[in-house]
């Protein structure tokens, strides 16, 4: 422990030396290097890069096989895309092509946004600083569009097994029906509540065994209901 010195010596402050500030700069980890540290790393940007090539160059061969490996496992869309990035890139190396003004604010310092991977030719030219308005949009879109989707399903959906429902006998057919009227906690809903029609479609979907069972159509139906191919009472012996 230190000794301490006597308090009545400290009668002026200005006797004390002030401590020096902490350098807040790090330096390089390397041997004799003075760079300064990256942010986050122990090393200089110049000793980093070296580190990283020496890296390289050690693991080539490994480093090329793995990305032969992700590159083969790559989805269908994934590869779609890769190869349109790829195309637009060579396109623009050759000359062929040229990066336009950013779409929104007109500046040339611009990159890419490939819209679908078959017309690449069309990419939409945004500078970075636009890119996340562009790419929020595209997003907004996608979602729209899958939900315009499910809808649309959901409503072709419906119609086909309406249609099925209507054809079946009528003991069949109140059952289903006594199941979609089950609502939550014991409610009873009425035909037309949209719950009901949901509940009737899941309850016949449930019930149908579509792939399994030979088709049946009975007599005297309607082309356009015939394309429902085995929706109808396919559980019943001809
Ligand atoms: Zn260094
Ligand atoms: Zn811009």
């Amino acid at each position: 422990m230190m000794p301490l010195r006597p308090l009545d010596e400290l009668d002026d402050l200005e006797d004390i030396e002030l401590p020096k500030p902490l350098s807040l700069r790090r330096v390089c980890s390397t041997k004799a290097c003075r760079g300064t540290a990256r942010p986050g790393g122990r090393h200089c940007l110049a000793c980093h890069a070296r580190a990283v090539r020496r890296y390289r160059d050690r693991h080539a061969q490994q480093l090329t096989t793995s990305r032969r490996d992700g590159a083969a496992l790559r989805d269908e869309a994934t590869r779609a895309a890769d190869s349109a990035r790829a195309k637009l890139a060579m396109a623009l190396r050759r000359g062929t092509m040229r990066r336009g003004l950013c779409q929104i604010c007109g500046t040339t310092d611009v990159m890419g946004i490939i819209e679908e991977p078959q017309r690449w030719r069309d990419a939409v030219w945004v500078c970075r600083e636009h890119r996340d308005v562009q790419l929020e949009r595209r997003r907004e879109d996608a979602a729209q569009h899958t939900a315009n989707a499910k809808q649309t399903a959901w409503y072709d959906e419906r119609t086909r097994v309406l249609a099925a429902i209507e054809l079946l006998p009528p003991e069949e057919r109140a059952r289903l029906e006594a199941l979609a009227e089950r609502g939550p906690a014991g409610m009873r809903l009425s035909p037309g509540a949209p719950l009901y029609v949901m509940n009737l479609v899941r309850a016949y979907k449930a019930w149908c065994p579509l792939r399994d069972a030979r088709p049946w159509r009975p007599r005297g139906v309607p082309d356009s209901i015939r394309t429902i191919e085995n929706l109808v009472v396919l559980t019943r012996d001809s």
